[in-house]
């Protein structure tokens, strides 16, 4: 079992931080949990390729966890020459529509790409020389729409659905579980405040990664202390779910400062007294290891 963090930023671009992104491997699955905007440029620079990735998760379909959606799944469509299984798409309510009108048929946005792709010679030349057998086959993933209490089992994992707190009743928004023999992986999506969903889905996870967006009492108001949390609260989720390892993502370049860094993580963990990181892209977090090394 293997997490990577593709993307710890925000909206707000960033050369350092790309858009929520996460890497789950497990077995032979390979996940991507959410995949914003530069997300897709980590998930290369890890040594893996859109063909390799086998599901891909939706946390909530905020343009920072899913654009990048369009280049994995174009990619992996065009290289994987229907040698890879369709890919399998889970995600909260409009998945399937976001889907359908990106790629669904000729009249889809990508459409006349894939069309083409699918009839000109040239590129039925070059899906030959990929190892395709033509005709080529329109892409036709599997989609399952999913919602809070919802379990999706795989080859030796499950992962559970939890509501997160973020901007319903806009967007559904979700956290997610992942559970292995290896250990246990929660990831908050979007979520503010001190949500009772994801202090309950994260319950005694190994690895907890959680938003982190703002430094307590810096929120412009306290809808957005709601919607996209502060320091204190994200203490208060990880220390009420009694996990192990605390992952700090989403952060905004204010508070990716030294100094406030320290602060932060100091002040959280005169709340919570686990292990807590601070989230960077491409680090490796091992799920059974730091606590291993606790120092009491
Ligand atoms: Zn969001």
């Amino acid at each position: 079992m293997k997490l990577t963090l593709l993307g710890t930023g925000t909206p707000t671009p960033s050369l350092k931080r790309a858009s929520s992104g996460y890497l789950v491997e497990v077995g032979r699955d390979v996940m991507a949990w959410d995949h914003g905007p530069g997300s897709h440029q980590r998930l290369l620079q890890t040594g893996k390729r859109a063909v390799d990735v086998t599901h891909m998760f939706f946390s909530h379909l905020h343009y920072d966890h899913c654009a990048d959606f369009v280049r994995l799944f174009l990619t992996r469509w065009d290289m994987g020459a229907d040698r890879v299984p369709e890919l399998k798409v889970f995600g909260p309510p409009h998945t399937r529509r976001m889907i359908e009108l990106l790629f669904g048929d000729e009249h889809a946005a990508f459409g006349p790409d894939i069309n083409a792709r699918i009839r000109h010679q040239g590129s039925i030349d070059i899906f030959v020389a990929r190892g395709g057998k033509p005709p080529r086959r329109w892409p036709k993933p599997e989609i399952t729409e999913v919602r809070a209490g919802d379990r999706i089992r795989g080859d030796g994992w499950t992962v559970t659905v939890g509501a997160a707190s973020h901007v319903q009743p806009y967007l559904e928004c979700y956290g997610f579980r992942l559970d292995a023999g290896e250990g246990s992986i929660c990831y908050s999506g979007d979520s503010g405040g001190v949500a009772p969903g994801i202090v309950e889905l994260a319950r005694d996870c190994d690895v907890l990664i959680h938003m982190n967006h703002y430094f307590s009492g810096t929120e412009p108001t306290e809808v957005y202390r709601l919607v996209c949390g502060n320091h204190i609260d994200t203490a208060k989720v990880a220390s009420r779910a009694g996990v192990k390892t605390l992952v700090l993502t989403h952060m905004l370049e204010q508070i990716d400062q030294p100094g406030v860094r320290e602060r932060i993580i100091k002040e959280i963990r005169e709340i919570y007294d686990g292990n807590v990181i601070w989230g960077e892209d491409l680090m490796e977090i091992p799920v059974k290891g730091p606590h291993m090394f606790r120092m009491e």
